[in-house]
């Protein structure tokens, strides 16, 4: 991996030292698609390390998303892909490595800072507060305000356009006004998205959005994801333990073992059967090696 500066996108590519001299009205240059066009990746990873205490959880990891891409992120439990997402979006910081943002190197310090380029991330254990409204929910800690430093809150645009922004993206809740306690799951994971992505999220990273939900919720999940996909070009990271879901839902798997990535394929080159041989002859090794205990 070379080093690429922020902005030096004259590239002398095919060993051509320069193409500079315009060559009159015909514009034929040769593109020569390069396999791996930096102004196409949006998010890069080099040698992120991340350790806790005496447990080596991530030991280099090297990954990229493209624009408009969803890749789909598998590994056991307790493989470090929860801590991955957390180190991409700012929650945590990495011991070691380098993050990318479309080719500029970032120092996410905080989720703050994540957003700020973009990056909008549904955690695991996803924080609505159960307590708030749907509106409220989705204006959290990002609350519209009148006359700059006096706290306004502007409830009746904030709920005008929490009601526009889920019909937008085909949101289907009873009334911005109910509690999120009183939502489902699928409702509850369709507002923390719509939240993540409200702010024109160009990067979004889901962290097992579809764990314990119901085959009609998940199925709401799941063309919400493809919507934001399709129509609105957002780049993704997802993390889900079903492999039926990945496949419908991603563009690239990669798989994380050991603390690093094993395996990098796009979908349309692998199947759900290599995958699963993959992990479960990654499983009875570490059973073998006596690194497994089987619990219970
Ligand atoms: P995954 O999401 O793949 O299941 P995690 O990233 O949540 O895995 O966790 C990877 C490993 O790191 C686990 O062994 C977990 O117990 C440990 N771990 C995660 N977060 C912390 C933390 N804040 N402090 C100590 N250990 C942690
Ligand atoms: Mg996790």
């Amino acid at each position: 991996m070379n080093e690429t500066g922020p902005t030096d996108t004259i590239e002398a590519s095919n060993g051509e030292p320069h193409d500079v001299p315009a060559s009159g009205a015909g514009l034929s240059v040769d593109e020569g698609k390069p396999d791996e066009d930096e102004n196409d990746i949006i998010l890069r990873t080099e040698g992120i390390t991340k350790s806790f205490g005496p447990l080596i959880v991530l030991r280099g990891i090297d990954i990229h998303l493209r624009r408009g891409e969803v890749l789909g992120l598998v590994g056991d439990n307790g493989s470090g892909k929860s801590t991955l997402v957390k180190i991409l979006c700012g929650f945590q910081r990495p011991d070691a490595g380098r993050i990318f943002v479309e080719g500029k190197q970032m120092s996410l310090r905080t989720v703050k800072e994540a957003r700020a380029q973009g990056i909008e991330t549904v955690y695991q254990d996803l924080a609505l507060v159960p307590a708030l409204t749907v509106y409220q929910n989705l204006f959290l800690n990002r609350e519209l305000t009148r006359f700059g430093r006096i706290k306004w809150l502007r409830n009746n645009e904030m709920r005008r356009l929490a009601r526009q922004y889920l019909s937008d993206i085909k949101v289907d809740i009873p009334s911005i006004d109910a509690l999120v306690e009183t939502l489902s799951g699928g409702q509850r994971q369709a507002v923390a998205l719509a939240r993540a992505t409200r702010q024109e999220a160009k990067v979004l990273l889901l962290d097992e959005p579809l764990a314990a939900m119901g085959a009609k919720e998940s199925a709401l999940v799941i063309e919400l994801v493809k919507d934001l996909s399709h129509n609105r070009n957002v780049s993704m990271i997802v993390i889900d333990h079903n492999y039926t879901h990945l496949f419908e839902l991603c563009d690239r798997l990669n798989v994380l073992q050991e603390g690093r990535i094993t395996y990098d394929q796009n979908v349309e080159e692998t199947s759900i059967e290599q995958l699963t041989e993959l992990m479960v002859a990654d499983y009875r090794r570490r059973v073998m090696a006596g690194r497994v205990e089987l619990e219970r």
